[in-house]
């Protein structure tokens, strides 16, 4: 079972109250496609690099058994973000998003993805997912967003929304979409513009699960961390940890008992992103690693 995740590919330069570093391996589809490959391989990724990308972030990837048929190479500069934590860790400022080969690209989907039965268009415009969407033949299709894109191409991420079975979004960027102030009822409305299923991240507490039918509601836990080192790419990652979950276990038509299941091991997934810089924890997690922490996380939230 094969997974195609389109996104960004990017070069992150993240400073903490701890520590700051430049060039590091980031993107939403970086981070998807690595958790993703901790269930499943292979994982087909779908993005762009400019001529600057060093060749060990691609090895890296390429040793997680993510195929790199999709992601173009282009002249211009990578795609940049850089970004910086406070004190709380949970508030971010952007500095600055250097769009770079973004901003003239088409994605490419490869033959060979082009039958992958989960399809994933993590964040990047909602043109861009519409071009990859138009590509695939997806029995299950999920999809992330940002405030960014809610602001400048709002009418094209409903189009989006239509296209797909699964949106997930964080808490702030729901309400603002949806046009209210309670998670619950931005959750509803925004099933009600198209996708079966919404999830809302709630970052270190968890997320909201919503399903077809009114009673079709869990509250997915986060995995309590003592620390938290650098949060990026933890949304994206909860998403890839989600769909390889999915993938790995046959569940190309989710119920939403599946997607309770699936939630949870993206939660966890999740909890490694957090722990290091960039994606230096989560590439190293094996599937022992995660059951570990399911079988905590079960323990700390049955009673
Ligand atoms: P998250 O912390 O889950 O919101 O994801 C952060 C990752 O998203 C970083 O690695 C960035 O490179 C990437 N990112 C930030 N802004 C954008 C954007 N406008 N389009 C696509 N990816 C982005």
């Amino acid at each position: 079972m094969s997974v195609v995740i389109a996104g960004s590919v990017a070069l992150d330069n993240v400073k903490t109250p701890q520590d700051s570093q430049e060039n590091l391996l980031g993107g939403s589809a970086s981070y998807a496609a690595l958790a993703a490959s901790i269930f499943c391989q292979p994982i087909h990724l779908v993005g762009v690099i400019g001529h600057d990308f060093p060749k060990p972030h691609l090895d890296l990837l390429a040793s997680r058994g993510i195929t790199l048929d999709g992601l173009e190479r282009n002249s211009g500069e990578s795609f940049t973000w850089t970004g910086e934590y406070h004190d709380d860790m949970n508030s971010r400022t952007t500095h600055k998003v250097g769009l770079n080969v973004l901003e003239q690209w088409q994605p490419q989907v490869p033959e060979a993805a082009k039958t992958a039965k989960i399809a994933v268009a993590a964040n990047m415009s909602p043109d861009n997912q519409m071009q990859m969407l138009d590509q695939v033949q997806a029995d299950f299709v999920a999809a992330d967003t940002m405030d960014l894109w809610i602001n400048i191409a709002n009418e094209r991420l409903h189009d989006v929304l239509k296209r797909i079975d699964l949106l997930v979004i964080n808490d702030s960027e729901a309400k603002e979409f949806a046009g209210t102030t309670n998670l619950v009822d931005a959750g509803r409305k925004l099933q009600a513009k198209g996708p079966r299923f919404v999830i809302v991240k709630r970052g270190e507490h968890g997320s909201f699960l919503f399903g077809e039918k009114p009673e079709d509601f869990f509250a997915c836990s986060a995995y309590p961390l003592h620390s938290v080192f650098d949060p990026t790419g933890a949304g994206d990652s909860f998403l890839g940890g989600l769909v390889g979950w999915l993938a790995a276990n046959g569940k190309t038509k989710p119920t939403f008992e599946d997607l309770k299941t699936a939630a949870v091991h993206g939660s966890v997934a999740a909890s490694y992103t957090c722990e290091a810089f960039s994606t230096h924890k989560l590439q190293t997690v094996t599937l022992a690693d995660i059951d570990a922490r399911i079988a905590e996380l079960r323990s700390y939230t049955n009673f």
